[in-house]
């Protein structure tokens, strides 16, 4: 992997994020609601004046899990590497930046995490019961700095999701999605490599943090891969993943669901897109996860014009490219 390759495919990471969580950031809470405003997603779209999280944001417009994934990326590329200090103050920076206090769309182990960390609390302890899919949705950076290395990308999950999410659910949600996106930056992978990382991220992801509950998030990834793999119109298999695994807040639900999403596309960075918004529920953080996992897989040069374009132009307060780069010099650091 050389640096062009590298920079193509983490560019494609972030991007895709911003697609998954942008693209479904006006979905419902649930697919029926959803699918009789909207029939399927085709398009960039102004969140519902009556969404309980979204209301106010503009087409294109990306939500915390992007900012929060952009600000723990641009932490790494200042420090050269991940910490648990330097994790706790990306997520203090964004929530500052966001004016956290009066910011519905604040998750609720981040809060406490947050208010914790105002207080001068130590990092290393502030997470201990953060079992939410926060860790989660904003890892994908820790994958792109390790491409083709799942053991790596899983310890650098835990360090991420220390000072915020240090509970077994929560880190072995993150190390799924943290272990499926470096396994798709191999120059060999396919859907099937990628999913497996996924399930193999998981199991190695629940023994670390400390104890807590929840269902387990690998066998709940090998079964919302068979949902998404039944007989059945795409519609159906949408709401069989969500009424029997669940697309809410918890990582047992939200993580499984983004490999069900990504399942069912087949390996297609749009459909992905599409299915995961469908999917509704926290759905802009599960097409978040899936879609970043589909973008570091196929990089910058598949994307379609007109998401680049339309993502650039309604986030520029975010530098994609730059930070890119700067994530592309310190994977090649670490290969
Ligand atoms: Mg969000």
């Amino acid at each position: 992997m050389d640096y062009e390759y590298l920079y193509d495919h983490i560019l494609g990471g972030l991007y895709g994020q911003a697609l998954g969580d942008s693209f479904a950031m006006p979905a419902m809470l649930r697919p029926e609601v959803t699918w009789k405003r909207y029939g399927w997603f085709k398009e960039f779209m102004d969140a519902p004046d009556d969404h309980p999280a979204h209301h106010g944001l503009k087409a294109g417009q990306i939500t915390d899990d992007t900012e929060q994934a952009m600000s723990l990326a641009m932490v790494m590329i200042e420090e050269g590497g991940i910490s648990v200090e330097g994790a706790a103050r990306a997520m203090v920076k964004w929530y500052d930046m966001v004016d956290g206090d009066h910011n519905d769309y604040v998750g609720p182990s981040t809060r406490k995490a947050v208010t914790k960390l105002k207080k001068g609390d130590d990092p290393h302890r502030t997470g201990t019961q953060g079992d939410t899919d926060g860790g989660a949705m904003r890892v994908s950076p820790i994958g792109l700095i390790n491409p083709g290395n799942l053991e790596q990308a899983v310890k650098d999950a835990v360090t991420s999701c220390t000072p915020s999410h240090y509970t077994d659910v929560a880190i072995s949600g993150a190390a799924a999605v943290a272990g499926a996106v470096a396994m798709a930056m191999s120059e060999d992978a396919t859907l099937d490599s990628i999913l497996e990382a996924g399930i193999k991220g998981a199991e190695m992801g629940v023994t670390y943090g400390s104890p807590w509950m929840g269902a387990s998030i690998s066998r709940r990834i090998k079964m919302a891969i068979d949902l998404a793999n039944q007989n059945k119109d795409h519609y159906e298999r949408l709401v069989d993943i969500y009424d029997l695994i669940g697309c809410g807040l918890a990582t047992s639900e939200a993580v499984p669901a983004a490999f069900g999403a990504i399942a069912i596309s087949k390996g297609d960075l749009m459909d992905t897109a599409k299915y995961a918004a469908n999917l509704s529920g926290d759905a802009d953080t599960v097409a978040a996860m899936a879609c970043a996992v589909m973008g570091a897989w196929k990089g910058y040069k598949a994307f379609p014009s007109f998401v680049i374009e339309k993502i650039t132009q309604v986030n520029s307060n975010w530098n994609f490219k730059e930070t890119a780069e700067g994530l592309a010099k310190l994977a090649l650091k670490r290969l």
